[in-house]
């Protein structure tokens, strides 16, 4: 079966608005990163938000056997928009 590409599952999903790193809160217009993973049952998960600022640009502790996804996206009134996936670790095997 085909994934789901992340940037089309996450495009308008439900965040937080505090960023993982720094407590901050991620105001609607600001830009936000968000790292995910993709679970069979149910599909693309968001596991981390953070502010601009702080965000993670690739994904430096692979998961093994995991795919994931780091995006980057608008945060707009409790959701993420315009959502492009920006660094992706898919298993080897
Ligand atoms: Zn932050």
């Amino acid at each position: 079966m085909t994934r789901p590409s992340p940037a089309a599952a996450l495009n308008g999903v439900q965040v937080g608005h505090i960023c993982d790193r720094c407590n901050r809160g991620i105001r609607t217009g600001d830009k936000a990163v968000a790292y995910g993973t993709y679970y069979e049952r149910g599909g693309w998960t968001l596991r981390r938000v953070w502010c601009d600022e702080c965000a993670d640009r690739a994904i430096s502790n692979e998961t093994d056997g995991a795919d994931e996804v780091l995006v980057e996206a608008v945060y707009w009134q409790g959701k993420l928009v315009s959502v492009t996936a920006i660094a992706r670790s898919r298993p080897s095997n």
